[in-house]
């Protein structure tokens, strides 16, 4: 394992809530872990603490197998074999890019090595560059390359691409993370973006007020949700109230619903439904009827907001609506439930 946290907590202030509260969480070597939460959730209290700019009062954190810190040990910064990559890339304005990316480093194949790296992240003709002469895009490839030419355990990752407009922050995204596929290194990002966090991860960790939440792969995390809190903080979600049934049908309000996923749920619990906008759909036969309150044409779809009717109550429900499909605000529409990715989650957070 690369990294290991094994109940980490960390309290800035006596009498405050912990920031980080009794975390655990294992990265495998080569793949690339997200942490992602609102702000202030202690994603970068996390990072902070495994590079060792924070110390907690409990837990043990390793790298690379060895403790850096627990009750008895604590390994500085500099020896901990990480490289960090900053939201405002931390270059030294007065060092070209070459200089920058060497600097600290020691031993007779600096040069080669540097050269080397510079050609992986696509900067091997800008050697002699001095930071003010390139891109935001450039800047944050030589932050990287700094980094990677230490050989580092893990690189750690601080919101790389917050400074970075929309448009070339995905593309720089895709790079990144192709760069250090190629270096085969292990990496961990903080990030408050979903969106980013399902495009780079190998694994995402979903933090809220300082625990997690949920960890799991993209996929996981995004179709079968184990608290209210992952549902609608990584994509939308319709959370519905039920009763688990047999054969993994969920008893709702919009009536017997096919769940994929029961997260272990035993027929008679009541427990609360996840289903994602774009688990339903227009069907003139279906049996969910309600009349459109909103609606927002994104390209990709039609967003909707629908007032369901059934057996004398009303609900609202968000749906995504194919985006061919001829409708307007106060339309009456038909739709049925599509049975895969419904999933079963455990608590109300
Ligand atoms: P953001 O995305 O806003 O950076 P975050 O999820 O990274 O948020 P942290 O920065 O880890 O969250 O903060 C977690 C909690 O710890 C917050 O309540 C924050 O106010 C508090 N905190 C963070 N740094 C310090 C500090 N140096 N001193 C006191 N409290 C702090």
């Amino acid at each position: 394992m690369a990294i290991l946290l094994d109940n980490v907590t960390k309290t800035y202030t006596e009498g405050d809530d912990a920031a980080v509260n009794q975390v655990s969480l294992t990265v495998a070597e080569g793949t690339i872990a997200t942490l992602l939460g609102p702000s202030g959730c202690g994603k970068t209290t996390t990072l902070r603490l495994i590079a060792g700019f924070e110390r907690p009062e409990a837990g043990r954190i390793a790298i690379g197998g060895r403790t850096v810190v627990d009750a008895g040990t604590w390994v500085p910064p500099e020896k901990r074999g990480i490289g960090m990559v900053f939201q405002d890339y931390a270059l030294f304005p007065h060092l070209n890019v070459e200089r920058n990316t060497a600097f600290g480093l020691k031993g007779r194949d600096v040069k080669e090595k540097v050269r080397a790296t510079l050609n992986m992240v696509g900067l091997g003709s800008y050697l002699h560059a001095m930071p003010n002469q390139l891109s935001g895009g450039q800047q944050q490839r030589v932050a990287l390359a700094r980094a990677l030419a230490r050989d580092p355990v893990v690189i750690l990752l601080d919101e790389p691409f917050s400074n970075l407009d929309t448009d070339l922050r995905s593309q720089m995204r895709q790079e990144v993370v192709e760069i250090l596929r190629q270096a085969k290194a292990t990496a961990i990002f903080v990030t408050h973006d979903q969106k980013e966090a399902l495009a780079i991860s190998d694994t995402i960790v979903v933090m809220k007020d300082g625990t997690i939440q949920q960890k799991g792969s993209p996929r996981e995390i995004y179709q079968f949700p184990e608290t209210a809190f992952v549902a609608s903080f990584v994509g939308q979600s319709n959370l519905l109230r039920g009763t688990m049934g047999d054969n993994s049908l969920v008893n709702t309000q919009l009536g017997p619903v096919p769940c994929h996923h029961t997260h272990g749920a035993a027929p008679g619990e009541s427990v609360t439904l996840s289903i994602r906008p774009d688990r339903f759909e227009m069907d003139p036969a279906g049996t969910l009827h309600g009349r459109v309150l909103s609606q927002v044409y994104t390209g990709e779809a039609i967003d909707a907001v629908v007032a369901m009717q059934r057996d004398n109550m009303a609900f609202e429900i968000i749906v995504h609506i194919h985006p061919e499909e001829q409708i307007r605000v106060g339309d009456m529409a038909r739709f049925k439930v599509l049975p895969h990715f419904v999933a079963v989650i455990r608590d109300h957070h």
